[in-house]
């Protein structure tokens, strides 16, 4: 498992401006904001992405979503979001640890770019 700059942030070892922690998993505000309201929801377990995921993490990737279903409320996006998970060189991923964008606060356009 090759170290990503979000288990320094799991580990207190970089700063981030966390929004919600619990036992599994951990989200904290995008450096980069996309939009007005951009969070990232990431297991603490290092899953590597969609494709690193096993059956046995079937419960953590179900207690992501409702992560994010809780972190957007708590964010008061009322008006709705966007789930993002790049998976992978053509899907766009950067940071080698899986993570599920909220993006919210604005209007999002399909198709995505
Ligand atoms: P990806 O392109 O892999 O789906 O998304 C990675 C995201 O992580 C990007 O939106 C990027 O801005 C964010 N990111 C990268 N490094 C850091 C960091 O050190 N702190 C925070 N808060 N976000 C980061």
């Amino acid at each position: 498992m090759s170290e990503t700059i979000f288990g320094k942030i799991i580990r207190g070892e970089i700063p981030a401006n966390i929004v919600y922690e619990d036992d599994l998993c951990l989200a904290f505000k995008d450096v980069a904001p996309q939009a007005p309201t951009h969070i990232l929801v990431i297991p603490k377990k290092p899953i590597t992405s969609i494709d690193g995921a096993d059956d046995e993490d079937q419960s953590i990737l179900g207690h992501l979503l409702l992560t994010v279903k809780k972190v957007a409320s708590q964010a008061n996006l009322t008006n709705g979001y966007r789930v993002v998970i790049n998976n992978g060189n053509d899907g766009g991923q950067t940071v080698n640890h899986l993570h599920l964008h909220i993006l919210g606060d604005r209007q999002m356009k399909w198709p995505p770019g």
